[in-house]
């Protein structure tokens, strides 16, 4: 009889405890539904962080660096309201900013301790969680349009160095004799910086219309690197990562650390698993984290509502976002925008 009685005391408190969990999940999601109203389609842009401030940037290379990030903005913006679908704002503003010679990414890469340019690059479909990318590669124009061929036209996730260029050459992608990433800025830099690293990179996420988030990240790395070193950025979940049911998620920084604390897919999992929305997943990671880790750099990243957040925890980001409703914007310094949330 006893036993029976305290049976069905642990079976009611079991099925209360239950129902309780169960009512506190549906509650912070409910939560999370209403902080975030959907937008049609979101961007973000990112052109590396780092030692960048007043101090060190003149006014004439704030201007020239804005309105690049606006230049950039404006190539993901005419897609996604055109009715273009993310991975191809993602790759085409990419590209916009690889060809520029301000960023550590195809041109403008920076160069390695032996005078070289290695570069590494990824891009991510969230829709199908398909992804490719290239890494350690010298005379491929464009690297983001080599990985988005890598996850389109072969059986695989990540090629590097000769093998990457191989591939891109039978695609009939742009190849470039490797002097053609040579830019005098980034050579001295690097006789300058021989003894430090230097930190550098673009990258981009998008919504689309249709629900689809994607997201690119492409650089030259970090200067005086060696040893074929790769960083973050063509690691998928590192420094690149989309996912339709959760955010999508470029990084920047110290690719070491941000390969290590799996950086890009973190920010996902903490949205997946434990219900944060954006802001609070990627300030976690970003500005607790990593922090503590001792890993400078930040991220961009969008939701699959259209939220964006830019969160770092180096002096400055170069960095932007625009939106269906109309808002947008520039930022470089920590007294900018970090997050768009409505
Ligand atoms: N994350 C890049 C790398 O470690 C560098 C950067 O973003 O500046 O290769």
């Amino acid at each position: 009889m006893n036993l029976r009685i305290s049976f069905l005391t642990i079976l009611i408190s079991s099925l209360l405890f239950v129902s309780a969990c169960g009512r506190k999940n549906q509650e912070s999601r409910k939560v999370t539904d209403i902080q975030s109203v959907k937008k049609e389609w979101a961007l973000a842009v990112h052109g590396g962080a780092g030692a960048i401030s007043t101090e060190n940037l003149t006014p004439e290379m704030d201007k020239e660096y804005r309105s690049a990030l606006n230049e950039a903005l404006a190539t993901g913006k005419k897609i996604l309201s055109d009715g273009g679908t993310a991975l191809d704002a993602v790759e085409q503003t990419v590209r916009y900013l690889e060809n520029n010679q301000l960023f550590n990414a195809g041109k403008g890469a920076v160069f390695t301790h032996d005078g070289r340019n290695e570069l590494d690059a990824a891009i991510m479909d969230g829709s199908t969680l398909a992804a490719g990318s290239v890494a350690g590669v010298t005379d491929i124009k464009n690297p983001i349009t080599a990985a988005r061929t890598v996850m389109t036209k072969s059986a695989h996730v990540m090629l590097t160095g000769a093998g990457a260029s191989e591939f891109a050459r039978e695609q009939g992608l742009e190849i470039v004799p490797p002097s053609y990433f040579y830019t005098e800025r980034r050579f001295n830099e690097l006789q300058e910086l021989l003894k430090k690293s230097k930190n550098g990179t673009v990258g981009c996420c998008a919504l689309d219309r249709y629900g689809n988030l994607a997201a690119a990240t492409s650089t030259g790395g970090m200067t005086n690197k060696r040893y074929n070193r790769i960083g973050d950025a063509p690691i998928i979940g590192a420094g690149t990562y989309a996912n339709n049911s959760t955010c999508a998620v470029s990084a920047t920084g110290h690719g070491e650390f941000f390969i290590r604390w799996t950086v890009a897919h973190d920010i996902s999992a903490l949205i997946e698993y434990k219900g944060l929305s954006l802001k609070d997943a990627s300030e976690l990671v970003v500005n607790e984290k990593l922090v503590k880790a001792g890993g400078s750099g930040g991220v961009i990243c969008v939701d699959r509502y259209g939220n964006v957040s830019m969160p770092f925890n180096s002096k400055g980001m170069f960095r932007g976002f625009a939106t269906s409703d109309g808002k947008e914007g520039v930022f470089i310094y920590r007294d900018e925008l970090m997050h768009y949330q409505e």
